[in-house]
């Protein structure tokens, strides 16, 4: 059983179905919706974790970087990169005191040490090149590239990462691919883990308030930032995590976004910690910060955070001009990393490890913790929890997940030419246009095939409040993707919501969509638009004069 379903609970779980395991995945709150939520959307290798020479991670990352451009291209995309860099020489003699721990500080890196580390990435993935090497770019061709950059750099460094607009969306699409792959597994969100007692699991469904008892033979905490607080309610007392805050925000800023020239522009900010900023689709993504937390409950994005966010991008580009009122979102979360004494939180490990703690007489059954565990490397994570599992449970690894396509990743077309074929194609044999066909195309990969075929198979109209989804995706989304409460829709099935698209106005016309298919009542309706309008006002926030509800129509 998988406590926990993050990116790292639901690798697990398809690599641990995929092997014949019977296995039950829970979440006490929806898929994705715990550290997973909250990234900066980097499929990386981690520059930066060069400096803490984790060697290791960043080679195993730029391999799973790697692999998910191939098995998720739907969801995977390449990133150029930029780096500003403010001086040559900085971080010259200290890189190499830092690798021999013998300096514990950040200080300013320079183009030398910059250019360094770039050949060390380069060098990582030189079997299994996907994207251009780096290159240093003279002060004059950055500034003539990017007249608004501050004209206090010595020069730049360009290199490729990658990105994914939809993390969420390609947890979903794995708990599916898994489920529809085997019989015996089985992924529930909204149930938590909340008690054990000898070789029984007491868990609880945070719907009904119900509680069930299951046996398993072994436990997954894969509670990400929870695991202390899972493995204390199960009466195994650990100290595994030392939490780290990480916020975001969202800003509306055609200029900013056109200064990116589509790239990431990642870079030490005046306090010398590593900050960035990428477009988001139409939007521009800005992070982060890295402050200990002990409750992951209590993270939240504050006042201080966003001041620190807006200031950052004055670094790079100080004649643009941002403020609060170009913020559409802004969301947090807690990183799950181990529990370590650091002078500074930028010196914790990023790497994972499997912590087991073993049965005794009041729980008779083996609890192994993920602790760690970047989105970038969790197929490899899940691969090696698997290994160590199936080694307990005395079976051996049938399948191997290196090369799975993800989702709508499978049979993708890459060429354009490809992608213009089979979006023509299905637009023909579902009658829909060709031009809807290439947005369901973009937002889901191949899987829009299923979504195109509902959505043909019934009358269907574009929503009144959201131009680009229509009522029949909508259907498709709550029916078909274990959508529960309504903001399970708006952040995690669709990216309306940190896109800053949601309104009063269309949280009430969704909630009428679908509560018939959810079998919601007429106060349950009210009470789920409200609760989606108050998350995204208390939580994101979101501005209140924008959530203002309209008179809710009646259920028909
Ligand atoms: C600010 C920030 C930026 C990041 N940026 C990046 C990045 O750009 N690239 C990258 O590769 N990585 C990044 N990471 C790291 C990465 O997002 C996380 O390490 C990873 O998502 C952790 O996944 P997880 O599955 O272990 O934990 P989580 O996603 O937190 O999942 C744990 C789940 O357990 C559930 N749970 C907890 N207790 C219980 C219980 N008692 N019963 C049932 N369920 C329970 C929670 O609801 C949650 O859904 C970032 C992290 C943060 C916070």
């Amino acid at each position: 059983m998988i406590v926990g379903a993050g990116v790292n609970g639901i690798g697990t779980f398809r690599d641990l179905a995929l092997q014949g395991v019977d296995v039950l995945l829970v979440d006490k709150g929806d898929f994705c919706s715990g550290a997973s939520a909250a990234s900066s959307h980097m499929l990386h290798g981690g520059l930066r974790y060069l400096e803490n020479a984790e060697f290791r991670l960043v080679r195993e990352a730029l391999h799973e970087r790697n692999r998910l451009l191939i098995n998720a291209p739907h969801y995977a995309r390449p990133l150029p990169t930029t780096i500003p860099i403010f001086s040559w020489l900085s971080g010259f003699l200290n890189a190499p005191l830092k690798f021999l721990n013998l300096r514990d500080k950040p200080s300013e890196r320079g183009a030398v040490i910059i250019k360094l580390g770039l050949m060390m990435y380069d060098w990582f993935t030189r079997d299994s090149r996907v994207m251009p090497t780096h290159r240093l770019i003279g002060r004059k061709e950055s500034l003539d590239l990017r007249p608004l950059l501050n004209p206090d750099i010595v020069c730049s460094a360009q290199y490729y990462d990658a990105w994914m607009p939809y993390p969420e969306r390609i947890c979903m699409e794995l708990v599916m691919d898994t489920e529809t792959l085997s019989p015996n597994a089985r992924a529930i969100n909204y149930v938590r883990l909340d008690g054990a007692n000898g070789d029984v699991v007491t868990l609880r469904d945070e719907l009904s308030g119900e509680h069930f008892t299951i046996k398993p033979r072994l436990v997954i905490n894969a509670a990400g930032p929870w695991i202390d607080f899972a493995n204390r309610a199960i009466g195994k007392p650990t100290k595994f995590i030392g939490g780290t805050k990480g916020s975001h925000i969202l800003v509306d800023h055609p200029e900013l976004h056109q200064a990116t020239l589509g790239h990431e522009m990642f870079f030490e900010n005046q306090d010398s910690r590593i900050t960035l900023f990428f477009p988001l689709l139409d939007k521009v993504l800005i992070g982060t910060t890295d402050i200990h937390i002990d409750d992951p409950e209590q993270a939240e994005c504050t006042e201080e955070e966003i001041d620190y966010m807006l200031d950052l991008v004055n670094h790079v580009f100080p004649k643009i001009k941002l403020d609060r009122s170009h913020i559409v979102f802004k969301f947090s979360g807690v990183r799950p990393l181990p529990s370590m004494e650091t002078t500074t939180t930028g010196q914790i490990s990023r790497d994972h490890s499997i912590q087991a703690v073993e049965p005794d007489a009041a729980v008779t059954f083996p609890v192994l913790a993920l602790v760690g565990g970047k989105w970038t490397t969790f197929r490899a994570f899940a691969e090696q929890v698997t290994d160590k599992v199936l080694d307990r449970l005395k079976m051996s690894r049938k399948a191997d997940t290196k090369a799975m396509p993800i989702g709508g990743g499978k049979d993708y077309p890459l060429a354009e030419a490809e992608q213009r074929a089979w979006v023509a194609a299905l637009a023909a044999e579902t009658g829909l246009a060709a031009e809807h066909v290439h947005v369901l195309f973009e937002r889901y990969g191949t899987y829009a095939r299923q979504v195109a075929g509902f959505m043909a198979d019934g009358e269907d109209a574009m929503l009144q409040n959201h131009h680009a989804y229509s009522r029949r995706e909508i259907e498709f989304l709550a029916l078909q993707e274990k959508v529960v409460h309504l903001d399970d829709l708006i952040l995690r099935r669709t990216l309306m919501g940190m896109l800053g698209q949601v309104t009063g106005a269309l949280l009430v016309e969704l909630a009428d969509i679908i509560a018939p298919l959810l079998g919601w009542s007429e106060s349950k309706r009210r009470v789920e638009v409200e609760r989606a309008a108050q998350l995204l006002r208390d939580k994101h926030g979101v501005a209140p004069e924008k959530l203002r509800l309209p008179a809710l129509p009646r259920v028909s």
